[in-house]
């Protein structure tokens, strides 16, 4: 099967009333921790890669573990996405690379941290949508601003600062014509979201349905939705981590915000940590052990349970079978047509 639009997966989704959650990778561990994770529970999937991954790894190795994925998996559909694409220039690199998605988010300024304005926003985000569509590519925007910072980007604000406006998000959809709409509802990106369990005063999931009534056809995403498990903190704090009390977007909120018509859940953090986690305990079992083997393997396990549990959560698993892909020549055709 080859990779197939993020645009198809959520169609998909929303038909069947799921969630699909979209996993960060930076190199091979990650991607076949996500990989092996989606067979053993037959999950479509969404890879996706930030700007931090791309130099991190470098786009055409990136690009080849994910050919090396889609030909050892043939029966996962799966899209490759750009996660927080800063300007239409690095959208359109990653798409002549292949990606069949790239998010513009124009919610910030190109420096990933000032936040801009509606007008800087639809202009950028427009410009995106009509090179990608013309390649059937999926896009993902963004309106309101996430709390946090992670990977340099970010406004670092609270997360409640710029709530997503309903109203403007009808707007921004109908200006822009995007596919799919990351919405601020209160979360932050990276580990520290919530200095206690989130209630709806941080948390506004409410707001969701909101946005989501008055555009029922757009796709909708949460960013900074980690739940960041106790249990992960604990594991990296028994073997000689620090990380200072904190809490996540719980897994209950997550599957109301489904309900609510959220299609695409991002997750890294709880990865990161789960990886963390078992590389300490590695290295603190096995001082003598220096194969790196050992503890990518462990660290692999790790993650791959976590995406697991995200999968069955989120209502994906089991769902991999469902359809054929759509070629982007078809996707694109469609676009063109008005018939997306
Ligand atoms: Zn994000």
């Amino acid at each position: 099967m080859p990779m197939v639009s993020m645009r198809q997966i959520l169609d998909e989704a929303a038909k069947g009333g799921y969630g699909v959650g979209a996993f960060n990778v930076n190199n091979m561990e990650q991607i076949q921790a996500i990989m092996e994770a989606a067979r053993e529970t037959r999950s479509p999937v969404i890879v996706q890669a930030s700007r931090g991954a791309r130099s991190y790894a470098q786009d055409r190795y990136l690009y080849h573990l994910m050919l090396a994925a889609v030909e050892l998996y043939p029966e996962i559909p799966v899209a490759l996405h750009l996660d927080h694409g800063n300007t239409p220039e690095v959208c359109r690199s990653a798409i002549e690379m292949g990606f069949t998605s790239v998010m513009m988010d124009g919610s910030l300024m190109p420096d990933g941290k000032t936040p801009s304005t509606f007008e800087y926003n639809v202009k950028v985000t427009r410009e995106v949508v009509e090179m990608a569509h013309e390649r059937g590519v999926t896009v993902e925007g963004e309106l309101g601003v996430l709390g946090g910072i992670e990977d340099g980007h970010g406004a670092g604000v609270s997360g409640l600062a710029h709530l997503t406006d309903p109203d403007q998000a009808a707007e921004f959809v109908e200006r822009t014509g995007v596919d799919a709409l990351a919405v601020a509802i209160g979360t932050s990106h990276g580990a520290y979201k919530f200095s206690r369990k989130p209630d709806r005063s941080v948390l506004v999931i409410e707001r969701i349905q909101q946005i989501h009534e008055k555009i029922p056809h757009v796709h909708l995403v949460m960013h900074g939705s980690s739940s960041v498990p106790k249990e992960l903190q604990d594991i990296i704090n028994q073997y000689g981590g620090k990380i200072k009390p904190t809490w996540g977007v719980p897994i209950e909120e997550i599957q109301t915000a489904i309900r609510y018509g959220v299609r695409k859940i991002n997750v890294d953090t709880d990865n990161r940590l789960a990886m963390t986690g078992a590389i300490r305990k590695v290295f603190y079992e096995k001082p003598e052990e220096f194969d790196p083997r050992t503890y990518l393997k462990a660290a692999r396990e790790a993650m791959k349970k976590v995406v697991m549990e995200r999968m069955i959560a989120f209502g994906q698993a089991g769902h991999a079978g469902d359809y054929e892909p759509i070629p982007l020549e078809e996707m694109a055709r469609r676009y063109k047509n008005k018939e997306l």
